[in-house]
């Protein structure tokens, strides 16, 4: 396919009128890693790694080369290039911040990298892990809340901290209420990774929307467990139903601060 055909020189000058392509979430930290990754699998591939295997791969890649800061400048800066030739202007990227040994090392390489580029590229920048928090290891908790300070949102992996599959982390919706607190007491966006197991039967989004509306009535129900949509239409109808009207104001309950979380449909 070559791109200097009639429709691509339009497409590339109709995006650029309207400032440029936004990326919207990346793992750039993890950008050039396939190589290693797949050194690290062995024969197995990646196409076939269950999900608990893909997650167990983490710690073995921030133990790496790849993440030693100055492999990671490189690796990053390589592809940001890349993206600013081909037209991008904005893009929000998720960096671990982690209690190994990669803890605020990348973000800061991030911040660095943000700052050089500031007047023609905006990078923006969320603390994420994709390890887990266990209550009794606090720092993992610790580590990635500098980060989040230090960053321009949030983001979440709740799946990992589910107690079947991990039952020494903190569970699914523990995982998303202190992310939602976080979000709302640091005024910062929040990306929640959910339903990523292309089941039909997961129901993490609506999971997470129901926690968002006790959130918004007040927050003392956010100590239980939330209860499961019912399937089907009366499913549809119960999301519909749970949208809370503090959701809707825009306004969290007993403060000026504007909301962040909203529903698609009513943004
Ligand atoms: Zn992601």
């Amino acid at each position: 396919m070559t791109h200097g055909t009639p429709f691509f020189i339009q497409l590339r000058r109709e995006i650029a009128q309207r400032g440029g392509i936004f990326n919207a979430h990346l793992h750039l930290d993890r950008s050039g890693t396939l190589e290693e990754t797949q050194a690290l699998i062995g024969d197995e591939g990646m196409s076939h790694l269950s999900l608990t295997k893909k997650h167990g791969l983490i710690p073995l890649i921030h133990a790496s080369d790849v993440y030693d800061v100055s492999s990671l400048g490189r690796r990053v800066g390589y592809f940001l290039d890349l993206m600013e030739q081909a037209g991008t202007t904005r893009a929000d990227t998720l960096v671990d911040v982690t209690a190994d040994r990669v803890g605020l090392t990348a973000l800061q390489k991030f911040l660095e990298l943000k700052h050089e580029r500031r007047d023609r590229f905006d990078l923006r920048l969320g603390a994420y892990t994709p390890m887990g928090f266990m209550d009794a290891e606090p720092e993992r908790w610790e580590v990635f809340a500098e980060g989040a300070r230090l960053g321009d949102f949030i983001a979440s992996l709740p799946e990992r901290d589910d107690q079947a599959l991990y039952p020494d982390c903190i569970g699914f919706a523990e995982n998303c209420r202190r992310m939602l607190r976080l979000s709302h007491e640091l005024g910062k966006p929040a990306h929640i990774h959910v339903d990523q197991k292309n089941d039909p039967a997961e129901d993490h989004t609506e999971i997470v929307i129901g926690l968002i509306d006790e959130l918004g009535r007040g927050g003392s129900r956010l100590d239980q467990d939330p209860p499961r949509p019912r399937r089907g239409r009366g499913r549809q109808r119960a999301r519909t139903a749970r949208l809370s009207e503090p959701i809707r104001s825009g306004k969290a309950p007993g403060s000026d601060q504007s909301y962040p979380y909203r529903s698609k449909s009513r943004a």
